[in-house]
């Protein structure tokens, strides 16, 4: 990566960096001012897939509660056993769920995998290394002690803390909380979200395309993002492009839910009456941030609701709603650590072109002579909706930077950024 103290290119709009609010500095003050939600519930584990858990899970037990066998096999004494062959008598059979009969010097059982170690016992001997004849067991090595069998806590020991509170449920959560016998878990109450789509050009996927007008896909991109993060979604509607329709709107909506999220509206343009309607109603900061795509981005409340009101452009909608909306999903709801997870990746692209803005291009990984490379796609407009689909992922280009094949980049991977933890 190449950052140069100054940037050469002449100022334009995008390289006026003092009107601009550093994306470190905008998420800072919206995760740091941020309510939480302190309702809880007890649900069923078959239901907290998602869940944000509200007290920490500690195995009240050990785990597994007795020594077992490892394998399907032959349990005996290891002092029974010598180099070369031993021959030993099977007196029983130890099935999982079953318990044996101490075994006695000279004999081995029959034990198959989970099942309990019998007393005396302390090595299984896989089966594929007996040989059977009747109830004759024959070994051709020493057996060690231990060998073969899980020891009593060796997954978990009684009394550990297994999940901290906020920690986002997934399955192996879930199977983890299962495995120590608890069948319910305490959980935050969901998230309620409202979804405002802005805009008189839009028309519903179905209804026939009249001219000037455009199919509304922000609804279902949020739809979508706001039910993986676990959202209820307590309002989804269209907002008319006045500024009485706004208003009404955000009232309407923050009487129904915790998180306002809007799409559109949110420049400066004559039609864009987000910001007085929200300022008629609660507080705004809109910001300008050094991002792209999503540079305007609006961040207030009205009452107790948190209001993001997104750019319009699906691409911006869609970044945004990582980068901003998620974490403060996951801040609403208790969970400690919210940024996006992101590795290195090689870049298998040029970019040339330097901005005061942090861009998020969209990347497509793939692996080349063991190596993940990002190739970018060919069309970085915030309009191109169809690059998320061909796209795996975000690359992060830095603040003042272009990028050479070959470079060093930051990439957060959609399932990652969509992902249950
Ligand atoms: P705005 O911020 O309202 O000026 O919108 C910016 C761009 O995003 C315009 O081209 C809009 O037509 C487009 N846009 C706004 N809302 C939607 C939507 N719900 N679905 C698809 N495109 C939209
Ligand atoms: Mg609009």
């Amino acid at each position: 990566m190449h950052q140069p103290k100054q940037p050469r290119e002449p100022a334009s709009c995008d390289t006026q960096a003092h009107q601009l609010l550093s994306m470190d500095a905008a998420l800072e003050q919206l995760l740091g001012s941020l309510p939480h939600i302190q309702a809880t519930e007890q649900v069923p584990l078959s239901e907290a897939l998602g869940r944000v858990s509200a007290e920490g899970i500690s195995a009240s037990l050990d785990i597994p509660g007795y020594a077992n066998s490892a394998m399907d096999g032959y349990l005996l004494r290891a002092e029974d056993t010598h180099q070369g062959s031993t021959e030993l008598t099977i007196t029983q059979r130890i099935a999982a769920g079953s318990v044996g009969q101490p075994i006695k010097p000279g004999t081995a059982a029959r034990i198959f995998t989970g099942a309990p170690i019998a007393p005396g016992g302390d090595a299984v001997i896989m089966q594929e290394e007996c040989e059977v004849a009747g109830d004759q067991l024959r070994i051709s090595r020493a057996a060690k002690p231990g060998e073969n069998i899980r020891p009593q806590g060796n997954d978990v020991k009684a009394g550990t803390l297994l999940i901290p509170p906020g920690t986002r449920l997934a399955p192996q959560h879930l199977a983890v909380i299962a495995s120590v016998g608890q069948a319910s878990v305490s959980v935050y109450r969901r998230c309620r979200a409202a979804i405002l789509y802005t805009g008189d050009e839009l028309v519903e996927p179905g209804q026939p395309l009249t001219e000037g007008k455009i199919y509304n896909s922000n609804r279902y991109a949020l739809e979508g993002l706001l039910k993986t993060m676990g959202c209820e979604l307590t309002v989804v509607q269209h907002v008319a492009d006045n500024f009485a329709a706004t208003r009404t709107a955000l009232l309407d909506a923050a009487a129904q839910a915790d998180l306002i999220v809007s799409s559109g509206g949110v420049s400066v343009g004559g039609e864009d009456h987000v910001k007085p309607a929200l300022e008629a109603v609660g507080t705004l900061n809109l910001w300008r941030i050094a991002m792209k795509p999503g540079k305007p981005l609006a961040y207030g409340r009205i009452g107790d609701a948190v209001f993001l009101g997104l750019p319009g452009n699906p691409v911006a909608v869609f970044v945004t709603f990582l980068l901003f909306v998620r974490p403060t999903i996951l801040t609403l709801l208790n969970v400690p650590e919210v940024s996006p997870r992101s590795f290195p990746v090689t870049a298998g692209f040029q970019w040339n072109k330097r901005s005061v803005r942090r861009e998020f291009i969209r990347v497509r990984l793939e692996t080349q002579d063991n190596r993940a490379v990002a190739k970018s796609f060919n069309r970085q407009g915030s309009d191109v909706n169809s690059a998320l689909i061909w796209a795996s992922g975000l690359v992060e280009i830095p603040e003042n930077s272009t990028i050479q094949p070959g470079d060093m980049v930051t990439y957060y991977a959609f399932n990652e950024l969509l992902g249950a933890i």
